[in-house]
């Protein structure tokens, strides 16, 4: 029998090790220790990790790739983000903006991160940047899978044509409705925009992901409205919280009410530690807080928890490179998480639970899923986390579409070895 393609020795995410895996016309179609069969094409995965892709749940593609215009962040802050956003909108072109979306897909592939979920600012009465990243979804749908958030980045209900602007991108084929509750002008609107978008989300039979309490205000506590009314509607697990850092802040005891409503919603969250930990916290003297939301408490109670990028090079974060990893390095160090179960956990938070999140077909390794995987140098996740290795190979529907040699360094020093694999610290278990 041939395959298109086969990986041999693979070690899987799951912990089994020796594994070869199949590919037939774009799917997997085996997965066993030492296939017996020809491919037209094979990797030797030489006992490193293979994983399915790296998939990114919060990302802004409107704007990465646009560090420096039209002038750059001088302070950092998220403030002055959102205000060098608002300059840089009226500047944009179609053109300009589809052509840094592909160059951002293009690093996206490089670093084995085949999936994104991007938020894109419906506050442009020209739509100017949803018809580009509709075509961008298009175009780069061979090789990656783009998931587009209707965003009302000036507010729902504080930008007088947000409303029907989000419904026009809807219209137009826009996957998931957005909102940004916590930069209404008061709670009440606030709170009114979460069950706006949810019901919105219900109609049209659609996901819902609000960019919720990115905050360090203990009291900005829309998340609260959003389980409510996903629980409320039936939304379920279609609904999602993305950085909801004002539950870093919150009082404990208010905490220790908000979290079983979370649970019982079924309402995903999605942290974004690079950017929650750099942004949040900018009012505070000492002690300064880092911003992040309560991973481990969510986890604890069963609550489905993301890691997302947010940005790279763009008017909120001059730093960044799609890679997935680093997102897992900087939470497990930021929350802090370092159990062993917790780092692995921070891998899944990258790959597995993002993918549930946003609905994806066929993802995992297992016969029938599509053959899409990353092929890295670490011998498991937890160190993949610790070195943010190398993706030595991308292959998506069966076919290698990226490739990076190892890293490897040539020593000269007496007596030591004349080459050094960085993976191969790995410990002995
Ligand atoms: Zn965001």
């Amino acid at each position: 029998m041939t395959f298109d393609l086969i990986v041999r020795d693979a070690n899987l995410p799951d912990g089994r090790r020796g594994i070869d895996i199949a590919a037939r016309d774009g799917r997997i179609v085996a997965i066993a220790p030492a296939v017996a069969a020809e491919a037209r094409v094979v990797v030797e995965a030489e006992g490193r990790l293979v994983a399915p892709p790296f998939i990114d749940s919060h990302f802004h593609m409107d704007a990465t790739l646009s560090l420096g215009l039209p002038r750059l962040n001088q302070s950092g802050t998220l403030l002055e983000g959102i205000a060098l956003w608002g300059e840089l909108k009226p500047l944009l072109t179609h053109e300009a903006v589809i052509e840094r979306a592909l160059r951002y897909c293009d690093l996206a592939v490089a670093q084995g991160l085949l999936a994104v979920r991007s938020h894109v600012d419906v506050c442009d009465d020209r739509l100017l940047a949803v018809e580009a990243l509709i075509e961008v979804r298009k175009k780069v749908a061979p090789y990656l899978d783009l998931q587009l958030v209707a965003f009302p980045q000036d507010g729902y209900f504080r930008s007088p044509t947000a409303a029907a602007n989000l419904k026009r991108a809807l219209d137009l084929g826009v996957d998931v409705v957005g909102g940004i509750p916590h930069f209404e002008r008061t709670m009440a609107d606030g709170a009114a925009s979460v069950k706006a978008l949810c019901e919105i989300a219900a109609e049209r039979g659609l996901m819902v992901d609000l960019h919720c309490d990115e905050s360090d205000d203990p009291l900005s506590r829309h998340v609260e409205t959003l389980a409510y009314e996903a629980r409320r509607l039936g939304l379920g697990a279609r609904a999602t919280g993305s950085h909801l850092t004002s539950m870093h802040s919150m009082d404990n005891y208010y905490v220790s009410k908000l979290l079983p409503l979370i649970a019982e919603s079924g309402i995903n969250a999605i942290a974004n530690p690079l950017i929650n930990i750099t942004l949040q916290g900018r009012h505070d003297t000492y002690p300064r807080r880092r911003g992040l939301t309560r991973i481990a408490e969510m986890r604890a109670l069963g609550v489905a928890v993301a890691l997302g990028q947010d940005c790279v090079m763009d008017p909120w974060y001059g730093l960044g490179g799609a890679d997935m990893l680093d997102v897992a390095h900087m939470a497990v160090h930021a929350a802090p998480m370092t159990s062993r179960e917790a780092i692995r956990w921070s891998f899944d938070a990258v790959t597995e639970i993002p993918a549930r999140i946003l609905g994806l077909d066929g993802y995992g390794l297992a016969v029938g899923c599509n053959a899409d995987m990353v092929v890295l140098q670490a011998a498991d996740p937890i160190e993949a986390v610790r070195l943010r290795a190398p993706r030595l190979a991308v292959i998506r529907r069966g076919e290698v579409i990226a490739r990076t040699p190892p890293q490897t360094t040539t020593l000269a020093l007496p007596g030591r070895p004349a080459t050094l694999d960085p993976a191969d610290y790995a410990p002995r278990t």
